[in-house]
């Protein structure tokens, strides 16, 4: 088998929730974000209404679709030339922190945190030193730059691929990562089994009842094909969690609607054959700090009245 077949080998897949294999067809869109060629249905099941992507790359195959650039998304905040998504992302890394001191179980000693799909290690290091870190990453670069950056220990490879076997955590965290999974439910299950008695799990994922995402249809932020796998919904994220043994004490969005929306306007203009100078000046016209001013009254109201792009859940032990 030569190199090109391999790098676009696709498999047939049940519904990694429930395992039905009825399902109806609900987008066949292209790769929004890196514009690497093909196009990726997303069905929807019939049983259970988790929307997820068949065929779908294979484990051997999906790495074809994280080039070395997909890490320019994760790099640190400081090295981002553009101000104000430079402060946005060290408030969003804050907030995420303060979440995480809300839920952390208390401890007299040191407590352990284990951040899966740690990228570059920006939100480990922004921990104090009360707290002993660990990550988990695929990138061999962005895991080098965390170990580099901040001297973090982190494990290169699939969470199942690190030895962290009989270990236990007091917190983890999945930012952004359990739709990236081949198998979410037996991820969740060893992640279960990682976790302390009353150790917390949170995770954040798209929200494909969010508000965005119903307005937005095909070009949504969230529908990050073909690299998110799966996209849930407040119940599909419920029932994931609730059938791996966990038991969600709280949900909350920690995302922004005008990142989201940024997204969006992305995925559109490059579905509509938008490239090069002219992507870049469409996309300027909405990204920047006048049109996001203008725009704030309305992001603040969606923020708060309607369901936002991502949920993030802090799930226990439901035994
Ligand atoms: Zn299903």
């Amino acid at each position: 088998m030569n190199k090109i077949e391999v790098v676009h080998h696709m498999e047939s897949i049940k519904c990694p929730l429930c395992d039905s294999d009825k399902s109806i067809t609900r987008y066949t869109i292209p790769d929004s974000l890196l514009g690497i060629p093909g196009l990726f249905v997303l069905v929807e099941c019939a049983e259970c209404g988790l929307l997820y992507q068949n065929p779908r790359p294979t484990r051997e195959s999906i790495g074809y679709y994280y080039p070395p650039e997909y890490n320019i998304y994760i790099s640190p905040p400081w090295s981002n030339p553009n101000l104000l998504q430079k402060i946005l992302h060290l408030y969003g890394i804050k907030k995420r922190w303060n979440f995480v001191l809300r839920h952390a179980p208390k401890r007299i000693g040191k407590r352990r945190i284990l951040d899966i799909g740690c990228a570059t290690g920006v939100f480990l290091a922004a921990g104090d030193d009360s707290w002993q870190k660990i990550g988990v990453e695929l990138s061999p670069q962005a895991a080098e730059q965390a170990r580099y950056l901040f001297g973090l220990h982190v494990y290169t490879g699939m969470l199942e691929q690190a030895p962290l076997v009989g270990q236990k955590f007091d917190v983890i965290t999945l930012w952004d990562v359990l739709e990236h999974l081949h198998d979410p439910l037996a991820s969740l299950a060893y992640i279960r089994e990682l976790l302390s008695p009353d150790g917390v799990c949170i995770i954040r994922v798209p929200n494909l009842s969010s508000w965005e995402a119903q307005f937005c249809g095909r070009y949504w932020g969230g529908l990050e094909q073909p690299r998110h796998l799966f996209i849930p919904d407040d119940r599909t994220i419920e029932q994931m969690l609730s059938r791996a043994g966990f038991s969600i004490i709280e949900s909350a969005s920690l995302g922004g609607t005008y990142h989201v929306f940024m997204q969006s306007w992305k995925f559109w203009l490059r579905q509509h054959q938008y490239t090069g100078w002219k992507f870049k000046i469409a996309l300027r016209l909405l990204d920047n700090i006048i049109v996001r001013a203008i725009l704030f009254p309305i992001t603040w109201l969606v923020d708060r009245k309607f369901n936002k792009g991502s949920i993030t859940t802090i799930a226990v032990k439901s035994l």
